[in-house]
């Protein structure tokens, strides 16, 4: 049997995945700063996690998947400067950073909940862990790898440079850094009280308009947003864990700072295993503001933008999220958005299918097999999209048998009824989407078929005809079997 094998960003090694026990894993995923309603760039972490996570319980683990929720710290910039993004939104608003908070979660959990996402065993909030972040600053404090400023406190990168390998994670060397830091950076907000434009903050002072702060060892003020993932991580998954996951953009100075607090704390790097998806594109550009691209998931699942011929549901946009492997870069288009959702559809048909399929006395396909290719495909860096071509064959087998060009026995029907269960359903997550109206349909579907039998049976012919070329003019395709007769449309 094989073993799940992944890239590690931290080794940038494909390696076997080895948790630490033999029957956990702890898994902490970067959650969504909670300011606005969730837009595309959010949607593919939590499916490509899910996925993961899916995995690894299929095969027997049980995970303790932990995502944060960020509402408290994440500055508009990059350097510690500018406004605390909740806080902004806020004041926009006119209502409190909490309702902000609470508002843009529920909507964040509503599309975890469309896209069939299931929900992480811990969601912390940085808001509800503010001692455990400062009881961590004051351990880089005691470790001397960080120092105040006017009631803020900065990580020391030089101090920690000297004995640990800062920027290994990003691939950033500090030289590179210092060149880079320039110095209109240095006049950026709070930028003159760093010993060194690379330190990071990891409490900042709050001036007292300011309308989220806490009391610290250090005066009123509030925590950088790196720490609170270093603080959660390690309170709910220990001081080292198996799976550190997030999308490329957090890899600096997010993840690299995450590195830098835990192991100026404990001395180890939190995580085995750095996990990260590549990013999305909307018609091969960048999401940006300027660009006016920014899509959000209510909007796709509407059809409601300027840039969207159509709707597309939450399960189009789930397929065609796994369609692409989690380290490329994922193009958004209405081509292959409505590509994915032909590819479903006709996946689901074949799923139908192969409810009703006869058996044979003898077999002509070694189902088990093609089972145990998508096993070696997801062993293979989580390769969803080989997974999603095996099972388009077991959709080519289901057909071919259908319209009895191929023979399967009752055992391999079976076995082949199990993949699409286990690896569409189960391990991709594509749960059925029929709306109320499609049930409707069938139902209506239902009692012409059952008509048409009837009519038969009492020789109309003239009636069974008609009702059979009528529903083929509306576009429907009735397939008769042994036992009845299906549609598709
Ligand atoms: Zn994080």
């Amino acid at each position: 049997m094989s073993t799940l094998h992944i890239y590690n960003t931290y080794s940038r090694n494909m390696e076997e995945f080895r948790p630490l026990h033999p029957s956990r894993v702890g898994m902490y995923v970067c959650g969504p700063t909670v300011y606005g309603p969730p837009h595309l760039g959010h949607v593919r972490g939590p499916v490509v996690f899910d996925v993961l996570r899916r995995y690894l319980e299929f095969s027997g683990f049980a995970v303790r998947h932990v995502r944060n929720i960020t509402d408290v710290g994440h500055l508009v910039g990059d350097a510690d400067e500018g406004e605390d993004k909740l806080a902004k939104q806020a004041r926009l608003e006119q209502i409190e950073p909490m309702e902000i908070a609470q508002a843009y979660t529920l909507s964040y959990n509503e599309m975890i909940r469309q896209m069939n996402v299931l929900p992480p065993g811990i969601e912390p909030r940085a808001s509800g862990h503010i001692i455990e972040q400062i009881e961590m600053i004051q351990a880089v404090m005691d470790a001397g790898l960080a120092y105040e400023v006017n009631g803020s406190v900065y990580f020391d990168v030089f101090a920690y440079a000297k004995n640990y390998d800062y920027g290994k994670l990003s691939g950033r060397v500090l030289d590179d850094l210092i060149a880079g830091a320039g110095n209109e950076s240095r006049e950026l907000e709070g930028q003159d009280e760093k010993q060194n434009p690379n330190d990071f903050a990891l409490w900042k002072r709050a001036n007292p308009e300011h309308i989220m702060q806490w009391s610290s060892p250090w005066g009123k003020g509030f925590p950088g947003w790196h720490i609170e993932c270093s603080a959660m991580a390690r309170k709910y998954l220990g001081d080292v864990f198996d799976i550190h996951g997030g999308g490329m953009d957090l890899l600096f100075p997010h993840h690299e700072s995450e590195i830098a607090q835990s192991t100026a704390c404990t001395g180890h790097n939190p995580a085995r295993y750095w996990i990260h998806h590549n990013m999305i594109t909307i018609n091969g550009q960048k999401m940006a503001k300027s660009l006016n691209n920014g899509i959000t998931v209510d909007q796709l699942f509407a059809g409601n933008h300027p840039l969207l011929e159509q709707a597309y549901s939450p399960m189009t946009l789930r397929f065609f999220i796994l369609q692409a492997h989690y380290r490329s870069t994922l193009d958004f288009s209405n081509e292959a958005l409505s590509a994915a959702e032909k590819g479903l559809q006709r996946l689901w048909n074949a799923v139908k299918v192969a409810r009703n399929l006869v058996a044979s006395e003898s077999g002509e396909y070694d189902v088990q097999a093609l089972a145990k290719e998508c096993r070696v495909s997801m062993d293979d860096d989580l390769n969803a999209p080989q997974v999603i071509a095996r099972l388009f064959e077991a959709a080519r087998v289901a057909n071919l048998v259908n319209d009895g060009k191929m023979k399967l026995t009752a055992t391999q029907i079976t076995e082949l009824n199990a993949l699409f269960e286990t690896w569409l359903v189960q391990i991709l997550g594509i749960a059925p989407e029929e709306s109320s109206d499609h049930r409707a349909l069938d139902g209506v579907m239902q009692m012409l078929l059952d008509m048409r039998v009837q009519a038969k049976q009492d020789k109309n012919y003239a009636l069974s005809d008609s009702i059979r070329d009528r529903l083929t003019a509306l576009g429907f395709t009735i397939k008769d079997g042994k036992d009845g007769s299906s549609w598709s449309l």
